[in-house]
């Protein structure tokens, strides 16, 4: 449920009120607003009367959030959330665009990459250096040794880094390295490894399961969030349907969906979503027509040699071509590209 204070309600009065809730036996998160403070509680709510919270001094009102997630919902926070990643605001009037290889692979390929697609006007570098792969013979990426040459392009070109994390022993070390951590698809349910991310002080990339429903993608969000870390970007990559000639199907329907229900911002893979490097430019035309906050896009100096994903990687002129292509769209959606 969400606590509503009055509007002339002091640093102390919600102080108290925050105190009161967690002598309840529940979670408190409050958001302080220019208006009035709203407090979200989390928790068994069988625990209490509401009355035993509306009856508390300045409090204005006590409103339930009636959808399973509580801090990912609209309900609880009406305007767009920001999440700043190495400087880069994701969900404001800005659209941000990541790219970068799928696996990193060598230090030529990695900061010959991140060179390119900084001068082409990229927002951030991703690149996999622990590769969730369907084979166990595919390669499985360079572990900590890609950390640490995407930790160099960052320093050679001022890009922030996107990287994907497995496993929650692992958090610690990826988020030494990375500016922006990634959940990939098939680890969208591992709850201990979102309950290892909503412990850090970092932002989290949650990437929607090819089977998972809308409401599924959202609580998954919410593990991270009522764990205590605020900082949440989802991504739409695309879900298994019947259809054989793309890899899955890029479900842009869930853009706007998502921002009717949800205060997080939400960017989309087109590369992943249709696994068709001539499907990627018109996809990021319109997922960014459908009110997304951004892309996240695979880039390889040399697609056809590349360890992973190359038949979805751009070359360096498409990368360029669809930044101009992005930029007409964003602008005419009254965006920029940040
Ligand atoms: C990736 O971004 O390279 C990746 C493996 O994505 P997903 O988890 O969406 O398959
Ligand atoms: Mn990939």
């Amino acid at each position: 449920m969400i606590i509503v204070m009055k509007s002339h309600a002091s640093e102390s009065d919600i102080a108290h009120v925050v105190e009161r809730v967690k002598a309840l036996g529940l979670n408190p998160h409050p958001v302080y607003g220019v208006e009035r403070t709203i407090i979200g509680v989390i928790g068994d709510e069988r625990l209490i009367q509401k009355e035993q919270l509306s009856l508390l001094p300045h409090v204005e009102d006590v409103i339930p959030i009636l959808k399973p997630y509580k801090l990912a919902s609209r309900e609880f926070r009406q305007e767009n959330t920001i999440v700043h990643v190495a400087g880069v605001p994701v969900g404001g009037k800005g659209v941000i665009v990541i790219a970068g290889p799928c696996s990193v692979e060598t230090e030529e390929q990695v900061l010959g990459t991140a060179e390119a697609v900084k001068a082409a006007g990229a927002s951030l570098l991703r690149g996999g250096a622990y590769k969730p792969r369907t084979s166990p013979y595919a390669f499985q990426g360079l572990g900590e040794d890609g950390l640490k040459l995407l930790a160099k392009a960052r320093e050679k070109t001022g890009l922030g880094i996107v990287t994907e994390v497995m496993e929650a022993a692992e958090v610690d070390l990826v988020a030494d390295h990375a500016d922006l951590l990634q959940v990939g698809a098939r680890n969208m349910q591992n709850t201990k490894l979102l309950r290892a991310l909503s412990k850090i002080k970092k932002p989290i990339l949650l990437k929607r399961n090819f089977s998972a429903t809308l409401n599924e993608f959202l609580m998954s969000a919410e593990y991270i969030l009522s764990g205590g870390n605020d900082q949440v970007i989802l991504c739409e990559r695309g879900i298994r349907t019947f259809v054989e000639y793309t890899r899955n199907t890029l479900d842009l329907n869930i853009v706007p969906a998502v921002k009717q229900l949800s205060h997080l911002p939400i960017i989309v893979d087109p590369s992943h979503g249709t696994g068709r490097h001539d499907l990627i430019v018109p996809m990021s035309r319109a997922a960014i027509a459908a009110g997304a906050d951004g892309l996240i896009v695979e880039v390889h100096p040399n697609p056809s040699e590349a360890y992973s994903d190359g038949e979805q990687s751009l070359t360096f002129s498409a990368f360029r071509e669809l930044m101009s292509e992005v930029k007409c769209i964003a602008t005419a959606m009254g965006r920029n590209i940040s």
